[in-house]
C-alpha cells in the first residue's frame, strides 16, 4: 500500500506487526436477532488512505460506518486502531470525525461556533480556537464566514461547514456518509474535486460512503464495493 502524501514515516521494526491505521476484522451487525445487515466485513485503512465504500442504497454502508464510529454494537468482529481494539472506547473517545449527508449543523449557532464545537469540548483556549476556526474556514473555501448564521448558507456551504467542524479537532479518521448526496449534480462534482484535494493536502485518513461511482473514483484512492452486507473481494 502506498501512502502518497508522506503522512507516515518509516515503520519501526517493533511495531511492524501492528497496523498503523484502522482495521475492520470480520464485522457483522444486526438490528434484529439473526438478521444481519453487515456480514463479515474485513478491510484496512492505513494512515493517510482515503477509502470509498461504494454500493447501492440499503446494502449496509451507513450501518458499517456507524459501527466503525461506535454508534452501533457489533454482533461479531473487531474494529481497531493501530492494533488497539476499540470495543470499550465510546464514540466520542475514538478521535473520529463524522460528516453526514445533511450536515446536521447546530442551526441556532453561527458558522464559527459550529466549527469551534469540538475544540470547546477539547477545552482549547479561546485565542487558539479562533485561529483554528479561521484556518478551517480558509481550508474549506469559506474565509470570513465565521459570523454568518448557518441558516443563511446554501446547501454546499453547509456541507463545507460540516466538514470544517469534523476536521477542527484533527481527528485520526474522518468518516463521511454520503456528504455530497443532497446536493445537485454540478455542485456535487465541484465539491468532490475540492474534497479530494483537501483530504490529500491535509493527509487525512478517511472512509467515504457513497452510492456514486464517479464520486468514489474522484475522492478515494481505493474503492471497496459493498453488496447485500458484504464487501466484494
Ligand atoms: P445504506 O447506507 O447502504 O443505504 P443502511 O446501512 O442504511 O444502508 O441500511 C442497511 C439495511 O439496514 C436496510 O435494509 C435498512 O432498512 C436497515 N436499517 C438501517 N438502519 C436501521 C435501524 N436503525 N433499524 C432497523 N433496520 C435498519
Ligand atoms: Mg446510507
Amino acid at each position: 500500500m502506498t501512502v502518497e502524501h508522506g503522512t507516515g514515516t518509516g515503520v519501526h521494526a517493533a511495531d511492524s506487526l501492528t497496523a498503523d491505521g484502522l482495521t475492520v476484522a470480520d464485522v457483522s451487525v444486526a438490528y434484529r436477532r439473526d438478521e444481519f445487515v453487515v456480514r463479515g466485513a474485513s478491510f484496512e485503512v492505513p494512515r493517510g488512505d482515503v477509502v470509498a465504500l461504494l454500493g447501492p442504497s440499503g446494502c449496509g454502508k451507513s450501518t458499517l460506518l456507524r459501527a466503525i464510529a461506535g454508534l452501533e454494537p457489533l454482533a461479531s468482529g473487531t474494529v481497531s486502531w493501530g492494533g488497539e481494539d476499540l470495543a470499550r472506547v465510546p464514540p466520542h473517545r475514538r478521535e473520529f470525525g463524522l460528516v453526514f449527508q445533511d450536515g446536521q449543523l447546530f442551526s441556532h449557532r453561527s458558522v464559527a461556533e459550529n466549527i469551534a464545537y469540538g475544540l470547546r469540548v477539547q477545552r482549547m483556549a479561546r485565542a487558539e480556537r479562533e485561529t483554528r476556526v479561521a484556518e478551517l474556514l480558509e481550508l474549506v473555501g469559506l474565509p470570513g464566514y465565521g459570523a454568518r448564521a448557518v441558516t443563511e448558507l446554501s446547501g454546499g456551504q453547509r456541507q463545507r461547514v460540516a466538514l470544517a467542524r469534523a476536521l477542527a479537532p484533527s481527528p485520526r479518521l474522518l468518516l463521511l456518509d454520503e456528504p455530497l448526496s443532497a446536493l445537485d449534480r454540478e455542485l456535487r462534482d465541484r465539491l468532490a474535486l475540492d474534497l479530494a484535494e483537501l483530504l490529500r493536502g491535509t493527509g487525512t485518513t478517511a472512509i467515504l460512503v457513497t452510492h456514486d461511482e464517479s464520486e468514489a473514483g474522484t475522492i478515494a484512492n481505493r474503492v471497496l464495493r459493498m453488496r447485500d452486507g458484504r464487501i466484494d473481494s
